[in-house]
């Protein structure tokens, strides 16, 4: 046992619980995702003894070593997460061995998703469960569909068509939305803002389109108590956990 890891992990976990209480909600809404890129397989299984039962990677060949070394009891226990951007050309083993995709980002993506799961499950009625990535500020990154001009724009009455092409395919599941804010030293300002817009865009969703997005994966070390006020269920912990990479 590493009595360090641990500790951090069950640090985060509180920090996590009292979060969600200081707005009233119930801790058990919110999954712990441990991000372990660049880190061992070693450590990762320390983790998982410490009670992680989430891991999230950026890179599906970094990910495809790690899950592949694993036994198969740890894998058992383990859902694995990608959190970084998906090429086409990846994207059937990502869908070999991920439980869970945050980062689909296009229409074209998620339809070369729909088409792979449904050649690679034998059982007619499995769905991958997916996120959509929105991208709220324009200077984090250019990835996630470009919502920057708020729900006044030609761009959101464009999502809201193609959200609602990607919840009709068959063998998708869409679970909700990631977001990645700019890196900003004004979590006020800056962060919050965007994970409310987040929410705020999910929530007007759910009514267009009578369709449940209960999942807000949003929050990293820096910023994970402010998007857990503001509605995250899945907040996505590297630093905090690991240590620096
Ligand atoms: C690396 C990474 C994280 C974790 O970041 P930390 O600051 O180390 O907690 C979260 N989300 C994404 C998309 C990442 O790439």
């Amino acid at each position: 046992m590493n009595a360090d890891l641990a500790e951090r992990i069950a640090h985060v976990q509180q920090r996590i619980a009292n979060a969600a209480h200081r707005v009233q909600r119930d801790p058990a809404e919110i999954s712990l995702i441990a991000v372990s890129k660049t880190h061992p397989l070693d450590l990762i299984s320390q983790a998982i003894e410490a009670g992680i039962t989430d891991l999230g990677e950026n890179r599906v060949q970094e990910a495809e070593g790690k899950i592949h070394a694993q036994s198969e009891t740890e894998r058992a226990k383990t859902r694995w997460h990608l959190i970084g951007h998906l090429q086409s050309n990846k994207a059937r083993r990502a869908v070999q061995l991920f439980d869970m995709i945050h980062t689909v980002d296009s229409l074209k993506l998620a339809q070369t998703l729909n088409r792979i799961v449904a050649e690679e499950s034998d059982v007619e009625t499995d769905r991958l469960p997916i996120l959509l990535q929105v991208n709220v500020s324009g200077e984090a990154s250019k990835e996630g569909f470009n919502l920057v001009g708020g729900m006044n724009s030609q761009d959101w009455l464009d999502f809201v068509a193609t959200v609602r092409e990607i919840i009709a395919m068959p063998y998708l599941h869409v679970q909700g939305f990631m977001t990645i804010p700019p890196f900003d030293v004004d979590l006020e300002h800056v962060v919050r803002p965007c994970f409310r817009m987040v929410r705020e865009l999910r929530d007007a969703l759910q009514v267009m389109l009578n369709h449940d997005f209960p999942h807000l994966s949003m929050g990293m070390s820096g910023d994970f108590e402010i998007a857990i006020e503001e509605g995250a269920t899945l907040v996505r912990v590297g630093t905090a956990i690991f240590g620096n990479r």
